[in-house]
């Protein structure tokens, strides 16, 4: 059947078993949230991934423990289930059209494939600029030393991402100047990068938006992100410096960019709020998000269940906001005693568990940890999420857990 056909049958609710199936390619956290949203609705959930003791694996009703790109695990994965999709954006283009000849697959491999390149991102966020209103920051393809030399001398200072595989700031160089640029594209060992000219920010935003089958599309409340060191460190909802013009400007944007792209399933749209209003667009990712993880315990649809839903091509839901939220990332280092530089990751002797009872005991926080059985540096173990009947109370909750996890804020 072909994927515009089977986009016509939704996937039913069981009310009996067997129960349906939804697959899920990958087994980190995303995917373990996924599963969680999916099972609470009565599905089942297939996970397809090579680590056996990985977080989606843990809760999956069943593991098919193959690489990405195996045939035989990817036939299992299509004939078993009546949607798949997928929780990480690297996912090869080839073994989503090996899906998709089975079983419908959503997002599908196009739109995954813009967001897997950040060329094609760019120059397709400047094609639908008209219906946007949003352009990405002024960049320039370096795929030679010939395009250092041409680098006008407007887009630096800047910054050198690579095109691919790029997340939480890795494969990214701050640059000066054209020497900078030469020594950062040798030490990527000649990949092909873009420069992007670096701009003033006064502030990260980002907005989830899902879209079904039949063209209906929902786009949730716009979200503040703080990052640091590269890694997303607190996601605020409502941000008092968000303006109702801007929120109102970034979630045009992402509903006439997701329309644009035809696609099905959730997406999250990065973009920038420059020192002088300008909305400038980011990147874009083809999955729920870790800055949307708030709405598991803060909207009516959580981004998970919304996921869910879409690829079902089942009704997506209200995507509402019922109370002031605030997430905190927790990474392997609270693991650790104090953030000296010098403190090993193997070794465990100045581990210790944090104090999830004190955390637990702040009103309006929900735990969420993914499972991972190595807490290491820089690695995303869990979130918390403060809810709160005001956002004074949510950041008053959120200092307190920061003060019990000796984070810094
Ligand atoms: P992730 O996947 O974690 O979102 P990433 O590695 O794909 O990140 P970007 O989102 O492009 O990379 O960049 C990471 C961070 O670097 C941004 O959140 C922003 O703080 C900063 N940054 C990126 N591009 C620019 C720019 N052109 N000007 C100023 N700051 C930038
Ligand atoms: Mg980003």
């Amino acid at each position: 059947m072909s994927q515009k056909q089977s986009s016509l049958n939704h996937v039913s609710i069981p009310t009996t078993t067997p129960a349906t199936w939804l697959g899920v390619m990958g087994g980190g956290q995303l995917g373990r949230m996924f599963a969680h949203a999916a099972q609470a609705m009565g599905f089942k959930v297939a996970v397809l991934e090579q680590e056996d003791d990985c977080p989606a694996g843990q809760v999956a009703d069943r593991l098919i423990r193959t690489s990405y790109t195996d045939p035989k695990g990817l036939d299992e994965l299509a004939s078993l289930c009546g949607a798949v999709t997928t929780e990480f954006e690297n996912v090869s283009a080839e073994s989503l059209a090996a899906l998709a000849a089975k079983t419908y697959v959503a997002p599908s491999a196009s739109g995954v494939s813009i967001a897997q390149d950040r060329i094609a991102e760019k120059s397709f966020f400047v094609d639908c600029s008209a219906a946007s209103g949003v352009q990405p920051a002024p960049h320039k393809i370096i795929a030679t030393e010939a395009d250092i030399d041409a680098i006008p001398a407007d887009l630096l200072p800047g910054i050198l991402k690579t095109v691919r595989m790029g997340y939480d700031g890795k494969g990214q160089v701050r640059v000066r100047s054209i020497a900078d640029v030469k020594a950062a594209f040798a030490e990527m060992k000649g990949v092909t990068c873009l420069l992007e000219k670096m701009l003033p920010l006064a502030y990260e935003v980002s907005v989830l938006v899902a879209r079904g089958a039949d063209g209906d599309a929902v786009v949730y409340p716009i979200a503040e992100n703080v990052h640091r060191d590269g890694i997303l460190f607190t996601t605020t909802v409502p941000s008092d410096h968000v303006s109702d013009a801007v929120a109102k400007k970034a979630q045009d944007a992402a509903l006439a960019i997701i329309a644009k792209l035809d696609y099905v399933g959730v997406l999250c749209i990065e973009f920038f709020v420059l020192t002088d209003g300008a909305l400038v667009v980011n990147e874009m990712a083809p999955r729920p998000h870790n800055s949307g993880h708030y709405t598991i315990d803060a909207c009516i649809t959580s981004q998970f269940e919304q996921q869910a839903r879409a690829m079902a091509r089942l009704p997506l839901g209200d995507v509402r906001q019922h109370s002031p939220a605030v997430m905190l990332n927790i990474l392997g280092d609270v693991w650790y005693e104090g953030d000296s530089d010098s403190d090993s990751d193997s070794g465990n002797d100045n581990m210790r568990e944090p104090a999830w009872d004190k955390i637990l005991a702040l009103p309006g926080a929900h735990l969420h940890l993914y499972g991972k059985a190595q807490a290491r540096r820089a690695r995303k173990m869990g979130h918390i999420t403060f809810v709160a009947p005001t956002m004074a109370q949510a950041q008053a909750q959120l200092a307190a857990a920061c003060a019990i996890l000796g984070i810094a804020q």
